[in-house]
């Protein structure tokens, strides 16, 4: 139903299918293993002559189902659906690269991502290079013989920096890479790296995929023939998604479309709010016009989504004067979900990094991360304002 519909139907109704129950709602196959008729029948299973579920490590009719919708919402031939978005960046990579093989990362990726690219892909002999995520000529120095992969986040977590999809598409392919976007900030509702030219999508699904903070898993998109690979590794080490989380999922799909709008809507309404705010030093949300690159993000995604960045004045003190005195919104690290977080990005998720790495990434002390979530816009603002109204 792929070019037929909407992505509004899609997220709703693309991949479902029923048992012989006739369910409406999509089953929940909490099953490890699947039987078979006879001997003949699980030969052929195993030796791939016929189709059908063998083992939930390989393939399971829930996680099937979250795989189809997710591929039809993202505009992808295949998806492979995983544990976690750190064990499909793993699968990807294991699945398609070897040692040998070398990785031009944008600097502002997901903490993890770079401990994952910097310390334990490379004692397997894959290098990555590091660099500035809006500067395409930085990504085409960087270019070796042996490059198979460009890896982005656009996006970018916290100062919402954006990359042009197209262009660096444009760069891995004359340079024989393929490009990567983990779409996890903006999710196929905002912003569809396939159609841009990428090859590859990664997704946490643990951010707005649910939506609700409930469950861990994640996504790898693209040709088929790309996921076969990745597919073949995920088989065989086994970080696979369980049926209980792809269905949590699947659901969650079902909303995103309401979900996305409605967080982008408040999101906009709070950047705008921050940036006539005396304690704000300095808003960054692609929707604002200030910010650097709103005509580049307008153009590739259908709103500046659902995250939020602000330098408060004051510096740390006053940073934390402010996160201390909220009453409602969750001091966390996590994002997308239907409550909102509040973040203090120097001394928690960019800690490790060191203070002259920081600076010059532009993460300030002042600086916080908002991921704007369901509730009241005016609720949210009542409660940031609460610390530092009578100070500033
Ligand atoms: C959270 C996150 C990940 C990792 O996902 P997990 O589901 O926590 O493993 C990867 N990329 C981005 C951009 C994220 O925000």
């Amino acid at each position: 139903m792929n070019n037929e519909f909407d992505l509004e139907t899609l997220a709703v109704r693309a991949g479902t299918v029923r048992s012989q129950f006739n369910e409406h709602s999509e089953a929940m196959f909490l099953t490890s293993s699947f039987v078979f008729e006879n001997a003949a029948q699980a030969a052929a299973r195993f030796g791939g002559q016929e189709p059908g579920n063998i083992y939930s490590r390989f393939t399971n009719p829930t996680v099937s189902m979250l795989q189809e919708r997710l591929a039809a919402l993202e505009g992808a031939e295949f998806c492979v659906a995983t544990s976690s978005g750190m064990s499909a960046i793993l699968a990807c990579v294991m699945g398609l690269l070897s040692a040998g093989d070398h990785i031009v990362a944008s600097r502002s990726i997901f903490g993890t991502t770079v401990q994952l690219f910097g310390n334990i892909f490379k004692r397997f002999g894959v290098e990555t290079t590091f660099v500035p995520l809006a500067d395409p000529d930085a990504w085409e120095k960087a270019v070796q013989p042996n490059t198979r992969l460009f890896f982005v986040e656009t996006p970018s977590n916290p100062l919402t920096e954006v990359c042009d999809i197209a262009v660096l598409a444009d760069i891995a392919h004359k340079s024989g890479a393929w490009l990567a976007v983990d779409n996890c900030f903006c999710t196929p509702m905002l912003q569809r790296p396939l159609d841009l030219g990428a090859d590859i999508v990664i997704h946490s699904a643990t951010k707005y995929l649910d939506g609700q903070g409930r469950v861990l898993g994640g996504a790898v998109l693209g040709s088929k023939q790309l996921m076969e690979g990745v597919y073949g590794f995920l088989r065989t080490a086994g970080p696979t998604l369980s049926a209980f989380n792809a269905w949590v999922i699947l659901k969650g799909l079902e909303t995103l479309k309401i979900r996305m709008d409605a967080h982008s809507r408040n999101a906009l309404e709070l950047a705008q709010w921050l940036e006539v705010q005396p304690w704000v030093e300095r808003v960054y949300y692609p929707g604002l016009p200030s910010h650097t690159q709103h005509a580049l993000a307008m153009k590739q995604q259908k709103t500046g989504g659902g995250i939020v960045a602000f330098d408060v004045k004051g510096g740390k003190d006053a940073a934390w004067r402010l996160v201390d005195a909220t009453r409602m919104v969750s001091i966390t690290a996590n994002l997308g979900d239907t409550k909102t977080t509040i973040t203090h990005p120097s001394t928690t998720t960019h800690s490790r990094v060191t203070a002259e790495a920081r600076a010059a990434a532009g993460i300030g002390d002042g600086l916080l991360r908002v991921a704007v979530g369901l509730e009241s816009v005016e609720d949210i603002k009542a409660d940031l304002v609460r610390g530092l109204q009578n100070k500033a």
